[in-house]
């Protein structure tokens, strides 16, 4: 298949929709991002890159570093991990406060907000630290991208923290029903954090590829996590990945995904090839607006999905 003249078409049809939707303006920094970019990765089991747009621009991952925290948590957890956090799909915005009231402080998955940052508090606990933990999460990051210099964005996190709130409600919600082990503040700041990391299309679609190859990256034959783990967070990216609209998702394109608010998703079609997107205006549910029909255009002109 020629990849690249698939990518090049999507770039081409692709332009008339990069200024529709807006960028994330409740995170401050985020909101000076300009509109109207796009780039697109797809990474091979043998190494070989396509690319098309900006694809070495860094961009706030956000939401996507919920599946690298997720992958390491399972890693660490197995099974005892489905005490703090479920897997179903919410059906409720990421950051919504009344679900996680009413299912007693429990998230429903991994991928919401308070999903994401009751799995930051237990990798708190297991490396006993915050700074530990954070230098964990990049470092397995850098390991699966091969990029020993990709970290985070202070200033993102910063602007993060300054109206943090609801975050902050959700962790205090879930330290009142007894599912938080660390300090408040300090969980949510080093989750802040990890969603502030930056990653280039080039980056992201390469660090996804272990879980299009069973948790072992096929190109170093470094094993992440067992098959039977990637197929787990393969399962969630589908059902959960793009906040209340992943039933949508899943029906429009076809593949375990993950979006973050920074206009990036990551997904991987398990077998072949993994890939990354970006564009950062967002759709009414905050996926971005171009990456989702780029990710469209792309499974239906190749036939590659899991469906
Ligand atoms: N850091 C963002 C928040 O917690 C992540 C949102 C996202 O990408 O979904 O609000």
């Amino acid at each position: 298949m020629d990849f690249q003249a698939i990518l090049d078409d999507i770039y081409t049809d692709i332009q008339s929709e990069l200024m529709r939707g807006k960028v994330a303006d409740y995170i401050p920094a985020l909101a000076e991002v300009d509109k109207g970019q796009f780039a697109m990765t797809i990474t091979l089991e043998d190494g070989q890159v396509f690319s098309v747009g900006e694809s070495q621009k860094p961009f706030s991952i956000q939401s996507i570093s919920k599946v690298f925290t997720f992958a390491r948590a399972l890693e660490i957890y197995s099974r005892d991990l489905y005490k703090r956090v479920g897997v179903e799909p919410s059906g409720n915005p990421f950051n919504s406060l009344v679900q996680l009231e009413y299912e007693a402080g429990i998230p429903r998955n991994p991928f919401i907000n308070a999903g994401a940052i009751a799995i930051t508090d237990a990798l708190i606990t297991h490396y006993k630290d915050e700074y530990k933990t954070l230098e964990e999460i990049i470092r397995f990051i850098r390991a699966l991208s091969g990029n020993l210099e990709i970290t985070f964005d202070p200033e993102v996190a910063r602007s993060e923290m300054a109206h943090g709130d609801r975050n902050l409600s959700l962790a205090h919600l879930m330290k009142s029903f007894g599912n938080f082990e660390n300090d408040v503040h300090t969980t949510v700041m080093t989750y802040f954090k990890q969603c502030a990391i930056t990653m280039t299309t080039e980056e992201l679609s390469r660090s996804m590829l272990f879980l299009a190859f069973g948790g072992t990256d096929p190109i170093t034959g470094t094993t992440f996590m067992t098959p039977s783990q990637a197929k787990r967070v393969n399962a969630v990216m589908l059902t959960c990945g793009h906040y209340d609209a992943s039933g949508e998702f899943a029906y429009h394109v076809g593949l375990p995904a993950k979006s973050g608010v920074g206009g990036g998703i990551a997904a991987v079609v398990p077998g072949h090839l993994s890939l990354a997107v970006w564009s950062p205006a967002l759709n009414r549910y905050g996926n971005s607006h171009a990456g989702t029909l780029a990710l469209e255009m792309f499974t239906t002109r190749t036939g590659l999905s899991i469906f």
